[in-house]
């Protein structure tokens, strides 16, 4: 049980069940692309755990870079605009594998698919290490899902409640 801020979290996967949900993951990556060197282009804050561990289990040579995606208020008729920051290298011709820390509702990884999918890559690809099947509603395909897990708020190994609990090594889950 761990407390952070007003909340209480309760055991939900162990670290070597997160090892295990990782190594799955790197074994199909190293699978689907051998003989390719796919960049890994993972959304930031909440997925530079899972990619640091991911990485170091790939046996193909990797790129490795990070996005953030912004949201400002465009004019009236535009409405909400959406932008990537920290791209700092060409995706042209890349096998792109676009990598969260959770699915939702799919908001997000739908948004960046958008905006990256005028890219000029060879291939485009989405992998997340948790997504909550009850919530996502198969806008679009997930090639790549560590584990289906249900609609409670979690935090650990990255994942964040008002910015605490990143740090710690296994995942909680809301207490109900
Ligand atoms: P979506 O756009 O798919 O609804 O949500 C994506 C983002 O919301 C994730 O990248 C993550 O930052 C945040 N998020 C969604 N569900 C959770 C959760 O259960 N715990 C935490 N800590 N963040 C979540």
């Amino acid at each position: 049980m761990v407390k952070l801020h007003d909340k209480t979290f309760s055991h939900f996967l162990t670290e070597d069940e997160i090892d295990t949900i990782v190594q799955e993951l790197a074994d199909r990556i190293n699978k689907d692309y051998t003989g390719k060197q796919p960049l890994l282009l993972g959304v930031l804050n909440g997925s530079f755990m899972f990619i640091s561990d991911l990485m170091k289990k790939l046996t193909i040579d990797c790129e490795l870079s990070f996005i953030k995606l912004a949201s400002y208020s465009g004019t009236e008729s535009q409405g909400e605009v959406n932008e990537l920051i920290g791209l700092s290298t060409t995706l042209d011709n890349k096998d792109v594998i676009v990598l969260e820390d959770i699915i939702d509702t799919g908001n997000t990884v739908g948004k960046i698919f958008e905006l990256l999918k005028d890219e000029k890559t060879k291939s485009l690809a989405i992998g997340t290490l948790l997504l909550k099947p009850d919530v996502f509603k198969d806008q679009f395909k997930v090639d790549y899902i560590g584990q289906e897990i249900p609609d409670a708020f979690v935090v650990g190994y990255g994942l964040d409640y008002d910015q605490l609990g990143r740090n710690l090594k296994e995942i909680y889950q809301l207490s109900s």
